[in-house]
């Protein structure tokens, strides 16, 4: 419950319509795509950073938890105000401040939608790399503070090589800025690296400078059918072993493939057992000669077949099956669990065998699709809550493939962060001393651990 002083203090900041308090207005921001929820006390809605200012001041001196939202597109629960307090959300704050094509770069409020930043970004040529399925709605600011990416990361990278610098206001209310307009500098700690992936519990972001990439005039889509997980999990490791870096390369299994197959035209073998999605893109004079090597690099012995999408539509086709894929397996599986591990992509092979020997093992059904080319697999456990002794293996099942996952060197995020649903998971990962020193940083960014508390990495 909050004080009369402080909605007061609030009301006074703010305005009347930017703060909620109404029981049906606050459901709207109690919950995000991990199904988890609580109702906060109250919802703020900012339109400037000096409100984001006032707002976290008053927060700090009433002690009240705070939790950052964007568009609760997050699949982990970290914009779930856990400890419920007030919901900042960024919705009032998108406006494009500026945007320079001959510096390639773009600042702009953190409430924007990534779709809002392409359109505009594409008037001048250019494209913002990370690109998420949610893209149109998830928010920029939501993008950076879990360190979101899409397909193009295997060859534009994710979040973490897209920024150039950012604004943020502290846990104590001090606004600070990070990083440069320029692609280049070298003075001081890379605080903006520190922020993104750092899911609003060090500082809430109120601006940020985005480094953009022309589009490249030609694209081309490539679809590969193999007969088995492990003749596509080899093609991948073979695709990037040379030159030609593809634009996206999806992987889709067997158990994927059968809920989209009407979605992929009525010619679609049925003895497919995966199948890779692979973009080309670069100039007219490059792209031949990029498409020939990723074409031999993708013939193996498991090879079924390998086609160039003859039309727009097809390729529109493809991308819309890719997208529907977690829906669909949702509609089958309500309470599924969606996990994004991620490993080096020579280690795919073995860790798809892994996971096969997993689901066997411990009888769970396990569908699998995702952005290989960063080694990055979304494993879904499709389990029915009702039956406990399912949820019991289930639950061994998964922290079983955590252990394989590290023991490949990888990690058991790639894209989705640890908000509430990787919470317990977060010390198979990060050491102790490392996670000490997390909390210690912490402590210094919000001494009194306001901001989004119960997410984040903890000591001991
Ligand atoms: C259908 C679907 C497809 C998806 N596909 C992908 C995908 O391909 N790749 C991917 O990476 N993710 C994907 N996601 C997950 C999700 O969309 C992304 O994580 C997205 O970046 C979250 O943005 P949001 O605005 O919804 O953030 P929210 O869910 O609102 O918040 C996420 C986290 O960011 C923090 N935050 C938000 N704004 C700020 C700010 N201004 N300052 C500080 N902290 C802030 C919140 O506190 C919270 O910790 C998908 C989700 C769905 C539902």
């Amino acid at each position: 419950m909050l004080s009369a002083k402080l909605l007061k203090q609030l009301q006074a900041a703010l305005g009347k319509e930017a703060l909620l308090t109404q029981q049906a207005d606050l459901l709207s921001y109690s919950y995000d795509n991990s199904r988890i929820s609580l109702l906060p006390d109250a919802v703020v809605l900012p339109s400037s950073p000096a409100q984001v200012v006032e707002i976290v001041k008053l927060c700090n001196q009433h002690r009240i938890p705070l939790t950052t939202r964007g568009r609760g597109s997050g699949t982990s629960g970290a914009a779930v105000p856990s400890q419920q307090g007030i919901v900042l959300s960024t919705e009032r704050m998108r406006r494009i401040i500026k945007i320079e094509p001959d510096n390639r770069l773009m600042v702009v409020e953190p409430g924007i939608t990534n779709q809002e930043v392409q359109q505009a970004a594409a008037e001048h040529g250019f494209f913002w790399p990370p690109d998420p399925g949610s893209s149109a709605f998830c928010s920029v600011g939501g993008n950076i503070a879990c360190g979101s990416a899409g397909p193009r990361a295997v060859k534009y990278g994710t979040v973490r090589e897209n920024i150039l610098g950012l604004k943020a206001v502290t846990g104590n209310g001090d606004s600070i800025r990070t990083g440069t307009e320029t692609t280049k500098w070298a003075v001081g700690y890379d605080l903006t690296r520190l922020l993104i992936g750092s899911e609003g519990t060090l500082a809430i972001l109120t601006e940020a400078t985005l480094k953009l990439l022309p589009k490249q005039p030609s694209t081309v889509m490539m679809r590969a059918l193999y007969q088995d997980m492990q003749s596509a999990a080899a093609a991948v490791a073979a695709i990037m072993a040379q030159p030609a870096t593809p634009a996206a390369l999806e992987f889709m299994d067997h158990a994927s493939l059968k809920l989209i197959r009407h979605q992929l035209g009525s010619h679609f073998p049925a003895e497919a057992g995966a199948m890779l999605m692979i973009e080309v893109d670069g100039t007219s004079q490059s792209i031949d000669g990029s498409i020939h090597t990723i074409q031999q690099a993708a013939t193996n012995a498991g090879l079924i077949g390998l086609s160039l999408a003859e039309s727009q539509k097809e390729v529109e086709q493809l991308w819309r099956a890719r997208k529907i894929l977690s829906p669909r397996l949702r509609e089958i599986a309500p309470k599924k669990i969606n996990e994004d591990i991620v490993v080096p992509v020579s280690n795919i092979p073995a860790l798809i065998a892994a996971i096969q020997q997993l689901a066997e093992e411990h009888q769970i059904q396990i569908a699998n699709f995702g952005h290989a080319g960063n080694g990055n697999l979304h494993t879904n456990l499709l389990i029915n809550p009702d039956d406990p002794q399912q949820m019991q293996r289930a639950e061994v099942c998964l922290e079983a493939l955590f252990q394989t996952v590290l023991e490949l060197n990888g990690s058991i995020s790639g894209e989705h962060g640890i908000g509430l649903v990787k919470q317990p998971y977060v010390a198979l990962e990060i050491a102790e001393n490392e996670r000490n020193l997390m909390a210690d940083i912490k402590q210094v960014f919000d001494p009194k651990g306001i901001l989004n508390p119960g997410k984040g990495p903890r000591r001991g």
